[in-house]
């Protein structure tokens, strides 16, 4: 008889989301004539970069010459891709990572999901509290963690580190020792950012407890504050502590083309043994591969005319979170985040839930956004709205729940 993973049973249902959409579909249904705006969804809308479909035509045309045609790409990536993500990423920071430092793959989601796999499962997870849900849900899968208690709405054997306005959602070093750190700056859902020294802090934590730090930063491209750390690796001793991911998706628009990459730099290692090398063996069987025109598209990225496209929509988006940041403030409401990232933290009104301010917001202004609980307890209290809208549906939106 075959038996099933029955770690996958601890896992608690895609509640949040399916949730939001019935609740959607009730209203649409009772007020078919009302248009309905979603400022609430984790995905871009804008269409991809001239300079990227430019890309992507011409590898497509290479493909089908024999002169030009490619098979499977290098395990680590194409070296053309790994030489531009070093150049513009690292090396124009400051920070000493080499190319085959770089492991090219299918985006930031796998990556952040895989790489658990090359750590014991003796090892204790810390994450933030509220928290992007795929850390701890495949610590799940894997047996890491213990099961779900419902009445704290947390697993057990996990370490949350909770994260608040009294925090500025930074979260405290835990006193137990977590061997896996898992740390998202800018933060989604938060839109807080960390300071370099504040980094560093938990780097040399790190270095000294022999712990790992997984650093996501999906949304480096949005930082706009000067001196706001766009890489872990701009902290001193980052190099034998911590692991970086990034992603195509929502700087340059690619949560559907699927490009994200991960450093592992060569020194870093525990029990004697490299992470680079474990996670080399991953991608060698387990390969999250993007595609030879994929690579091209990503290259594109950090050429000029893409470097120029990249920060115009960069750009649009930040233009949407100003408008709903200063729209809210100035109806009142307690906001936070939305300056170096493209989320808006709202703290719902005293004597409502998340849930309450949901219904509300989707009662009385018709728009749509996320209830903070759905990102973990410490969440509850708070709500987040995102800036990937069109311009026009912003505007509309952050109109109608000022003058509701
Ligand atoms: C969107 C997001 C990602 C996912 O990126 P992909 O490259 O599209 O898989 C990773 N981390 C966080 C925190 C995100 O919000």
């Amino acid at each position: 008889m075959v038996r099933v993973n029955s770690n996958y049973s601890k896992l608690q249902g895609s509640y949040l989301f399916s949730t939001i959409g019935k609740k959607v579909g009730e209203y649409t249904a009772a007020h078919p004539e009302k248009k309905v705006i979603r400022l609430g969804i984790g995905d871009v809308t804008r269409p991809l970069p001239g300079a990227v479909i430019a890309a992507l035509h011409k590898a497509v045309g290479e493909m089908g010459e024999e002169e030009t045609f490619r098979g499977y790409a290098p395990d680590l990536g194409y070296e053309f891709l790994r030489n531009a993500i070093c150049e513009n990423d690292y090396r124009a920071r400051g920070c000493d990572i080499s190319p085959d430092e770089i492991f090219v793959s299918d985006g930031a989601k796998s990556d952040s999901g895989n790489i658990q796999e090359i750590f014991s499962l003796d090892n204790t997870i810390a994450v933030c509290d509220p928290v992007y849900p795929v850390y701890v849900d495949s610590n799940v899968m894997a047996g890491r963690t213990g099961d779900f208690d419902a009445a704290s709405g947390a697993y057990c054997d996990v370490i949350y580190m909770p994260c608040g306005r009294e925090n500025d959602f930074i979260p405290k070093i835990p006193e137990r020792k977590a061997d896996i750190i898992y740390l998202c700056y800018p933060n989604n859902p938060t839109g807080a950012v960390i300071g370099k020294e504040e980094l560093q802090k938990w780097v040399d934590h790190a270095n000294a407890k022999g712990s790992v730090i997984i650093y996501d930063a999906a949304y480096e491209a949005y930082i706009s504050t000067p001196g706001i750390p766009h890489s872990i690796y701009e902290c001193k001793g980052a190099k034998t502590c911590a692991i970086e991911l990034h992603s195509f998706s929502k700087n340059a628009g690619f949560t559907g083309l699927r490009l994200g990459y991960t450093v592992i730099p060569k020194e870093l290692e525990r029990d004697g043994i490299s992470l680079h090398s474990l996670w080399a063996r991953r991608h060698g069987t387990k390969y999250n591969g993007a595609p030879y025109i994929v690579q091209r598209a990503g290259e594109a990225v950090y050429s000029p005319e893409g470097k120029k496209e990249i920060r115009e929509l960069v750009s649009y988006y930040m233009k949407n979170a100003a408008y709903i940041l200063d729209g809210l403030q100035k109806a009142g409401y307690e906001v936070s985040g939305g300056v170096d990232a493209p989320y808006i933290w709202l703290r719902v009104p005293d004597g409502m839930t998340s849930w309450d301010f949901f219904d509300h917001l989707l009662e009385n202004a018709g728009v749509v956004g996320t209830p903070g609980s759905g990102f973990g307890a410490h969440g509850e209290g708070y709500f987040r709205l995102t800036a990937f809208g069109s311009h026009e549906n912003t505007v509309e939106a952050v109109d109608r729940i000022t003058s509701m």
